[in-house]
Order: C-alpha cells, then sequence, then structure tokens
C-alpha cells in the first residue's frame, strides 16, 4: 500500500478525554478513531490489525473442530426470560430496544442463550455429538466504566466458542483441547510470556473457571502468579487459597493484568433450561453438555499496545501487525533513489510480502517519527547514501542498530 493514497493522517496529540494508553496510540497514528466513550470505529491500518488477530484465533478454532458461523445481534426478550437473564437486575449491561409495535428487542451482550435454544433443531441423538460452533461478532454492552480504550468497549467483537458435549467426560477432553488452543493464540499473538492461565470462581465441574490473564500495569485485575510453575489464581480465589491449584507451590508474585480470554464449564445450565436434550445409545434421553470459550480480538489488539508499545510508540509482533514491512523513501528529489524505492515496492508486493510504502513528499524526520509510531516490524530505507553501495538500510522496529542489505537477501 502507497502510504500516499491512505486518508487517515497521524494526529500529534489523542483527544483530550482519552487515558488509556493502547487508543492515545493507535488514534494519534490514525489506526482508529474515537466515536465516544468506549466506542471505537476501526480505519484501515487497525483493521489489518485486527483482522489478523481473528484469523489467528480463527485458525485455532478450526483446528479444534469449531465450525464458525454468526449469529444474529437482536436478541428476543422470552429467549432470555427463560433463564432469567433477560431481567435488568440480573443483567445490568444490556442495551435494548423496541420494534414499532412495541416488542422489546435486546442487542447481544454475549450468545448461550439464543444458541442453545437453536441447536435444538440439530441436536436430537447421540449421533449428533459433540458439537462445536463459534462466531467473531460484535457484542454490545453498557459498560458502567470505558476508561480502557479498546480493552474495553461499549461495542466490540468477541470470539465465542460453544462445545455440546454428550456427557462430563467428553466435555472435559474438549476443555482441556480448548485450554491448548488459548495457550497457541496467544503465542501467536505475541503474548505467549506475559500471559497465564488463571484459575477463577465459577466452575462447573470443578470449582474452577479459567481466565487467560497478560501482565499490565493497564489491567483492571490483580493476580498472583505461581513463582515455581507460572499458573496465576484471581484474586477471589486468592482469598479463599494461597496454595497453587497445578504445582501445589506457595510463593506467589502479585501483577496487574488484563483477562483477555476465559473458558467456562457451564454443564447443563443452559441445556436444562431450554430442554436441549438427545437420546443416548440406549434410547436414554440426558441433558447436553455444554462449554463456553470467550476471547476479545480487539481487547488483544488494546492489551498488545499496551504491554509492548515504547516511549516511541507501538510494537507489532509480526503476525498481527498491519505490514510486515514499512518502506521509507528518503529520495528527497532524486529520481535514481525514487527509481530504486519504487522498483523495491514492485519487487517485494510481488513476492508476497506485505509492505507499507513511504512515498510521500514528506521530511525524513516526519517519516521516521511516523514508522516508530506505526511499529510496523522491519523499517527499510532508501537513500542516496544506501543506494550508493546498491543497499538498503533494514531496522527493526525493537532495535537500535540498523544494517545494510541487498535487496536479493530481502526477498528471499
Ligand atoms: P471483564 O470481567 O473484563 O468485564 P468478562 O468476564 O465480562 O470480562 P466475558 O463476558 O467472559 O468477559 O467475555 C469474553 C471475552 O470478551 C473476555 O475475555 C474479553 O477478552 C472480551 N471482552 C469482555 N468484555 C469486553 C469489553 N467490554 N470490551 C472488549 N472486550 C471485552
Ligand atoms: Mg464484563
Amino acid at each position: 500500500m502507497r502510504q500516499s493514497t491512505l486518508f487517515s493522517k497521524t494526529r500529534k496529540q489523542a483527544p483530550a478525554d482519552e487515558v488509556a494508553k493502547n487508543a492515545e496510540l493507535l488514534i494519534k497514528a490514525g489506526f482508529i478513531h474515537k466515536e465516544m466513550a468506549g466506542v471505537y470505529s476501526y480505519l484501515p491500518l487497525g483493521l489489518r490489525v485486527l483482522n489478523k488477530i481473528s484469523d489467528v484465533i480463527r485458525d485455532e478454532m478450526n483446528s479444534i473442530g469449531g465450525q464458525e458461523l454468526f449469529l444474529t445481534v437482536l436478541q428476543d426478550k422470552e429467549t432470555w426470560s427463560t433463564t432469567n437473564r433477560w431481567s435488568e437486575e440480573v443483567v445490568d449491561s444490556w442495551f435494548k430496544t423496541k420494534l414499532k409495535s412495541g416488542t422489546e428487542l435486546g442487542l447481544g451482550f454475549t450468545h448461550e442463550e439464543p444458541l442453545t435454544k437453536l441447536m435444538k433443531d440439530h441436536i436430537q441423538s447421540y449421533k449428533d455429538l459433540p458439537v462445536y460452533v463459534y462466531q467473531i461478532q460484535t457484542k454490545f454492552r453498557n459498560e458502567p466504566r470505558a476508561k480502557s480504550g479498546l480493552m474495553r468497549g461499549r461495542e466490540f467483537l468477541m470470539k465465542d466458542f460453544y462445545s455440546f458435549s454428550k456427557d462430563e467426560k467428553s466435555h472435559v477432553e474438549f476443555y482441556e483441547k480448548a485450554k491448548g488452543a488459548y495457550k497457541k493464540i496467544f503465542e501467536r499473538v505475541g503474548l505467549g510470556g506475559r500471559t497465564h492461565l488463571t484459575f477463577a470462581s465459577g466452575g462447573t465441574f470443578s470449582k474452577y473457571s479459567h481466565e487467560f490473564q497478560t501482565v499490565t500495569e493497564a489491567g483492571e485485575d490483580t493476580i498472583h502468579i505461581c513463582s515455581s510453575c507460572g499458573t496465576a489464581i484471581n484474586e477471589e480465589i486468592f482469598a479463599e487459597q494461597n496454595v497453587c491449584p497445578v504445582c501445589n507451590g506457595k510463593e506467589f508474585r502479585t501483577e496487574k493484568a488484563v483477562e483477555v480470554g476465559n473458558i467456562f464449564n457451564l454443564g447443563s445450565r443452559f441445556s436444562e433450561a431450554f430442554d436441549l436434550s438427545y437420546l443416548d445409545e440406549s434410547g436414554q434421553k440426558k441433558l447436553v453438555v455444554m462449554g463456553s470459550y470467550g476471547i476479545g480480538p480487539g481487547r488483544l489488539m488494546g492489551t498488545i499496545v499496551e504491554a509492548l508499545s515504547d516511549e516511541k510508540g507501538m510494537v507489532w509482533p509480526k503476525n498481527v501487525a498491519p505490514f510486515e514491512y514499512h518502506l521509507l523513501d528518503l529520495s528527497g528529489g532524486n529520481e535514481k533513489v525514487k527509481a530504486f524505492a519504487e522498483d523495491l515496492y514492485g519487487t517485494l508486493s510481488a513476492a508476497g510480502h506485505e509492505v507499507l510504502y513511504d512515498d510521500r513528499p514528506a521530511r525524513a524526520g516526519e517519516k521516521f517519527a511516523d514508522a516508530d509510531l506505526f511499529g510496523i516490524p522491519t523499517r527499510l530505507v532508501i537513500s542516496e547514501k544506501t543506494i550508493g553501495e546498491g543497499k538498503i538500510e533494514r531496522k527493526e522496529r525493537t532495535s537500535d542498530t540498523p544494517a545494510l542489505v541487498t535487496k536479493a537477501e530481502l526477498v528471499g
């Protein structure tokens, strides 16, 4: 992509009411636009990151047998009354609206109820199980505090995955598999070392559910990380026990963290409410055993910015960066240099590399500052100096030492 054609502009200051570092940097770089507190639009560069994160998640969900679907946001009162979750005393984060006829509707804040009901049309026999489905779709929540930028939106993307199994044993086996897929997701998006499997309350078959918590000062949660095995327990669990549930370790370090994902055993809570049942091998009626598995791609994007950026700007891990290379043309009017840059842009693009080509007639200082702010992993500079040697200056975003490389080395 030619930066000269990119409509979004960088700006010196984020809006005065923006207090989250992730949103400040993303807005300054023109990756997102702030509509109002907790409500953000994604511009082309930001959307590229969001889509890459979603693609990593999608890939791992497919690898454990997930089938992608897309449920409607509009929610029916009767469906949610079945579990008593229509009530605002029970769920205080609903956004609700009305049809012209006066019929009340809700905007989905999660999707257990409509999906369990939908599955009644498709699950009747043990032969129909297990079923694993997921979607990557917009959720609405009237969050009281929306001060954490992309990490706590009032409208946000969620990947929600649901498992339907015939019994506790097959459910638990799948639950462990899902844990493994989650671990891979956080590694692939560059948060592996900082993201801890965290024991939380709210389990069905054991007393636990699990969260995935990424250590960052911007996190709203507090976790206690076992010094011996790296497993964490959240604040609620730590109040009841100060022993690691995995290795019985007794030493912990305490950190601020953000919940980037969580997985729940739902047991038969929803299948019972909607009578989602099946006939087993002997013709007996049984309730389906469910699990739910969430991740917020937008929250993950905000978390990456919080956890990895430095004083100059953002730092994107390779797999989720908007582009692989940021190519800066510093020709300053020199036609030979310009031609070299144009040629390299064409060659790299044709070889399948993703390149943001800063072909604008701007000052070198401005181009360098934008490159640092954008945080694309590898910066390539073409100037009179570099082409004098027939080379290209290459620098990683996380390093201060550039190297001169040949075109052949780059194209690979
Ligand atoms: P929190 O306690 O931080 O509000 P939650 O327990 O409400 O999170 P879930 O309802 O389990 O979260 O949602 C699943 C995932 O969706 C979370 O792990 C998180 O990654 C993401 N998520 C939840 N709320 C938001 C939000 N307001 N903005 C962005 N992502 C969110
Ligand atoms: Mg919440």
